[in-house]
């Protein structure tokens, strides 16, 4: 059997998992056995699963895998951020970015290769859409991040305590995978992340978001960017499909259907210099957002070439911040981290030209750090 045919056990749910050692005439707890080989232990060499037999362990290699994605490229920032540039089968790349801040570490995690939805200073919405990722190439993102740390000296604890699905692609375009990969980061057999660790952020795919309310209640946010429809059809042109009323509806909702008590939604707010950052615009926020359990998140635009936009002025987000917070929206402004690596949001690409690029940049990088001109 070639390598392509192979079953790739990264990726499997623990359902899936354990109806796969059924189906071997195995009981479930090798399914088990097997989930905590790949995502605690980090192995993906069956050799290595010394309390699964022998026999077994031929026959897996035989029939199956754990491959996780190809890593092209891996840069680590001035300040301490990761980013790996991955290969995806059939051509093509995308990227993840590992963001640590004290105690926490936040993964951005791709979902698609590209983006069909074209939101106009987004540059994978420029890069076109090539297709959907797998689970194993979802899931295979912190599995490579966490097995960059080397092995884990507490087995209970791992590098990822936070996940955002804010990489590349629209999540919930993509819904079967992206759940089963957010299963796994929940699954205590695997990632044991709480749920309210784990944001799916969407640009607004109304029936998309009832439909994971249905499954399951991760953290949310939402790609507002404008206060109001003429706007935001401009910016994020699903908006002409699913318009702010029934985007807010479908956030009500999501609301009244979680559980624990961080039930608000996070509702993210790109910074773009004299077109969404005026008072005007915030005023408006306010009165649109007022009696729903938002917070808002200020991200200042992050350039890439061609954009066609610029960030807003300093003076202009913060007079921004402060109307929305003197107005009863909890609202926070992003610090932008890792943008001399490019693992800034909205710039991710995943292009090879590109890569070439900013790898380029890298090592200029790399060198005027070891000349002692950081800055
Ligand atoms: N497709 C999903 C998730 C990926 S984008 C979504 O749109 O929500 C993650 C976040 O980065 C979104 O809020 C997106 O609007 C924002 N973003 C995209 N391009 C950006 C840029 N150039 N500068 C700053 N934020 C950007
Ligand atoms: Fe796609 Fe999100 Fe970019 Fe819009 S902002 S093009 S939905 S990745």
């Amino acid at each position: 059997m070639s390598a392509a045919e192979k079953i790739n056990l990264l990726g499997k749910t623990r359902e899936e998992m354990e109806a796969f050692f059924l189906s071997l005439g195995e009981k479930k707890f090798r399914a088990h056995q097997m989930l905590k080989w790949i995502y605690v232990q980090q192995v993906d060499d069956f050799e290595q699963m010394t309390d699964i037999g022998k026999g077994l362990r031929e026959k897996l290699s035989e029939i199956a895998e754990v491959r996780p994605p190809e890593v092209l490229q891996q840069d680590i920032s001035r300040d301490g951020t990761r980013k790996w540039v991955l290969k995806v089968d059939g051509g093509g790349a995308v990227e993840t970015v590992f963001i640590p801040d004290g105690r926490r570490g936040t993964l951005c995690v791709s979902s698609q290769v590209g983006c069909a939805l074209d939101c106009s200073f987004c540059s994978t919405g420029k890069q076109g859409f090539q297709r959907d990722l797998s689970s194993a190439e979802i899931i295979g993102q912190v599995w490579l991040a966490c097995r960059s740390f080397g092995p884990r000296k507490n087995l209970s604890q791992h590098p990822v305590t936070n996940v955002v699905m804010m990489g590349m692609g629209e999540p919930l375009l993509n819904f079967d995978n992206v759940v089963r990969s957010m299963k796994l980061m929940k699954e205590d057999m695997a990632y044991g992340i709480s749920k309210r660790r784990i944001t799916l952020s969407t640009s607004g795919i109304v029936p998309m978001i009832d439909k994971l309310s249905e499954v399951m209640d991760v953290s949310l946010a939402i790609s507002l960017h404008a206060p109001n429809d003429e706007l935001r059809n401009e910016l994020v042109p699903i908006n002409k499909k699913y318009p702010l009323s029934e985007l807010l509806n479908a956030c009500r909702r999501y609301s009244e259907k979680i559980p624990h008590k961080h039930k608000s939604i996070t509702m993210e707010y790109v910074m773009l210099r004299g077109v969404n950052d005026q008072l005007e615009h915030a005023r408006q926020l306010v009165a649109l957002l007022t009696d729903l359990p938002v917070k808002l998140n200020l991200i200042p635009f992050n350039p890439f070439p061609h954009a066609g936009y610029e960030r807003s002025k300093q003076k202009d987000i913060m007079a921004f911040h402060k109307l929305l917070n003197s107005n009863g929206l909890m609202t926070t402004v992003r610090t932008t981290r890792g943008d001399d690596i490019d693992a800034a949001c909205g710039q991710l690409v995943g292009d090879v030209m590109d890569r070439t690029r900013r790898s380029e940049r890298w090592q200029q990088e790399v060198f005027l750090r070891a000349a002692g001109s950081d800055d």
